[in-house]
């Protein structure tokens, strides 16, 4: 087995420890110098958002949210949104690299479970499904997906071709299947990457009306 991100190989022997272990074993994805490229998400966060920007107070934009709303959705994430985060998602998101979905999956699928159990991935445009061929964040868990929302009407422009100003402005890109799918029950909402919060605010808006009991958050990066 090699590195799926540099392509080293790794020299990875179970230790006495891990064959005494019940379950699976899980061996590393990759090598340690990557593996620590990455920044593991810390305590002090915006509790909204996840972002770690704000030691434990709601950002601006997460008050905007509550102020709007009189709700936000506790968020959390896996990883720091850093450089080697940023250039893991180019190539995963942009040059569609599908095999880096392996990447994050276990730690991902892990904490999902721990935080609820209806799951649903914000969906991506049609548009995107073709150009890509895969929705990011449903190859990146290992769970049941509830096809409970669905992007609406024409497919959104890309976030990352939009200005910061213009994506704060965007009017509602998702429509509810079927609230059926989610009313009553502990729903983890889960995104790849949190910039704004507003794609996924409007996503956990859905939900919410919907008549989900709990709502929770789950990134990948904040
Ligand atoms: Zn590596
Ligand atoms: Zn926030």
């Amino acid at each position: 087995m090699n590195c799926l991100l540099c392509n080293r190989r790794l020299n990875w022997r179970p230790s006495f420890a891990d064959l005494l272990l019940p379950g699976a074993l899980h061996p590393p994805v990759l090598c340690p110098t990557c593996q620590a490229s990455f920044a593991p998400w810390p305590g002090s966060h915006c509790p909204g958002c996840g972002r770690t920007s704000h030691e434990g107070r709601l950002c601006a934009e997460c008050r905007d949210w509550q102020d709007r709303l009189g709700w936000y959705v506790p968020v959390t994430s896996c990883y720091q949104y850093n450089q080697a985060m940023k250039d893991f998602m180019h190539r995963y998101k942009f040059l569609g690299d599908y095999r880096l979905r392996a990447t994050f999956q276990r730690e991902l699928t892990e904490k999902a479970r721990a935080l609820g159990d209806c799951f649903v991935a914000v969906p991506v445009s049609a548009e995107t499904m073709v150009t890509r061929g895969f929705n990011q964040v449903a190859g990146m868990v290992d769970l049941p997906l509830t096809p409970a929302l669905v992007v609406a009407g024409k497919g959104k422009t890309r976030q990352s071709e939009k200005g910061r100003a213009a994506r704060l402005a965007t009017p509602q890109p998702f429509a509810l299947t079927n609230p059926a799918l989610v009313a009553g029950k502990r729903v983890v909402l889960i995104d790849d990457v949190m910039t704004t919060g507003r794609t996924f605010y409007h996503a956990a808006t859905l939900l919410r009306a919907a008549g989900a009991a709990q709502l929770r958050g789950l990134v990948l990066a904040a």
